[in-house]
């Protein structure tokens, strides 16, 4: 081995070394960290790491998988351009988890059942407030770029564009004009890419079912599904590079995530993503870059939502969040080793029968920790099961523990119980009339007159 080759060997190996130190001491401090209280107000993040000229970009990408994609661990080189910007730029959030609807709970930081919003084709009330309004109201130009169907209020947007199947260079090309026209604006803008979706790689629906998929097939289309990623990758690169070429890479908050992941026959089901709730679909990347972040490359450990998208992006800005958000700022997380956030939740809720009557109603609930899983489900009988899976032993969740782990399944109930408790407070008080207080900060954000 020559000089040059052992040098690098000897750099590599330092690199290693540090890296398995940073992951252990993450560990160590979200292992003996607290949990983050919801019920407590926490504003001590530091006014230095804030940005309220900052423009914000928030890139969605269809029905991607965290454990497709390198940062997250996997073992091809789907995402390099998306690795190294988690690497050297961004935070990578490891836990990250989706509800459905996830795109109106994103943008509105709520539960589903507070706002009453389950289904796609549903939207959230006036009075629920979303970051898209709020930056508006804040002088924000505010844009929609797409190639799905239907996703937020097109309204709440100065401009939307959904291209139904574009593809990814074509988002790209648009989402690149419509920055160099408005770079001297201060804007927020919401990208999505569908190159990862299962229409999008050719998956046939009868395929979606074990028992007409080959194994053959299955590896065609798992290599369709990282080759769209690495796709996507690549145009969001080009994008990463076009906000440097404008000089506003320094100015803009960039969010990369996803609204759902991807079953792959972890419960018979291939390359689909309807109504349930295991770990591969709740589960998505998340990684942040805001150009004053004190740790960039910083991995996090602790659990977070998508519902803390929208008040990590007003915490940065600098701008008050509204009482409605049920999410916390995830720079709390990003500052503070000594805490994490607790429990994540999941809803899904569908009509299985005559829509017009909207008494066949099927709903799935669930509550997360690193470790812990249960999930609740209410039959249209109005039956109940819940089901208890330990994550660390068993990602696929397949071995139900219900009646085994009993302690742990009557800590995780009493959570989910309290939690269900709160949200159903939370539909009343959608019902009730307005306090004067919510009345005068709907006022202040130009809700109500
Ligand atoms: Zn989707």
């Amino acid at each position: 081995m020559n000089k040059k080759k052992r040098k690098i060997k000897k750099k590599k190996l330092a690199v290693f070394l540090l890296a398995l130190v940073i992951i252990f001491l993450v560990i160590l401090f979200s292992q003996s960290g607290k949990n983050f209280d919801n019920r407590v107000s926490f504003d001590g993040a530091s006014e230095d790491y804030k940005c309220p000229d900052c423009n914000v970009i928030l890139i969605t990408v269809d029905a991607l998988r965290p454990d497709h994609l390198g940062c997250y661990g996997y073992e091809r080189n789907t995402s390099p351009n998306i690795d190294k910007f988690a690497k050297e730029e961004g935070i990578l959030f490891s836990q990250a988890s989706w509800t459905c609807p996830s795109i109106h709970s994103l943008i509105s930081s709520t539960y589903p059942s507070t706002t009453g919003v389950y289904l796609w084709d549903q939207s959230l009330s006036d009075l629920t407030p979303t970051l898209t309004q709020i930056l508006k109201k804040k002088g924000f130009y505010t844009g929609f770029i797409s190639a799905h169907g239907g996703l937020p209020d097109r309204n709440e947007f100065d401009t939307f564009e959904d291209v139904f199947d574009a593809k990814g260079e074509d988002i790209t090309k648009k989402t690149a004009l419509w920055i160099e026209k408005n770079q001297n604006k201060q804007f927020f803008l919401w990208v999505h890419y569908m190159d990862t979706h299962d229409r999008s790689i050719g998956v046939p629906i009868e395929k979606q079912f074990i028992e007409n998929i080959t194994p053959e097939e299955i590896k065609i289309y798992s290599s369709k599904y990282d080759e769209a990623i690495s796709y996507v990758d690549s145009q969001i690169a080009y994008l990463l590079e076009e906000l440097k070429d404008l000089m506003i890479y320094n100015n803009t908050i960039v969010i990369i995530t996803a609204d759902h992941g991807e079953e792959m026959g972890e419960h018979s089901m291939y390359f689909t993503h309807g109504g349930s709730l295991w770990d591969s679909l709740i589960r998505v990347p998340l990684i942040f870059y805001y150009p004053n972040a004190p740790h960039k490359g910083k991995v996090i450990l602790s659990q977070v939502q998508l519902i803390d998208i929208a008040p990590t992006v007003c915490d940065i800005l600098k701008i008050k969040k509204p009482k409605s958000f049920e999410g916390k700022s995830l720079l709390h997380l990003v500052e503070r080793e000594d805490i994490s956030f607790g429990y994540s939740f999941s809803e899904h809720q569908e009509n299985q029968g005559d829509l017009s009557t909207g008494d066949w109603i099927y709903t799935k609930i669930s509550i997360r920790s690193v470790e812990w899983k249960m999930i609740y489900y209410v039959d249209k009988q109005g039956g109940k099961e819940y089901q208890l899976y330990n994550l660390k032993n068993d990602p696929q969740e397949l071995n139900n523990l219900a009646d085994i782990e009993k302690g742990q399944f009557k800590l995780m109930k009493a959570e989910l119980e309290e939690w269900m408790s709160r949200a159903k407070e939370n539909i009343s008080s959608l019902i009730k009339p307005l306090d004067e207080e919510t009345k005068e900060e709907l006022r202040s954000l130009g809700y109500l007159q």
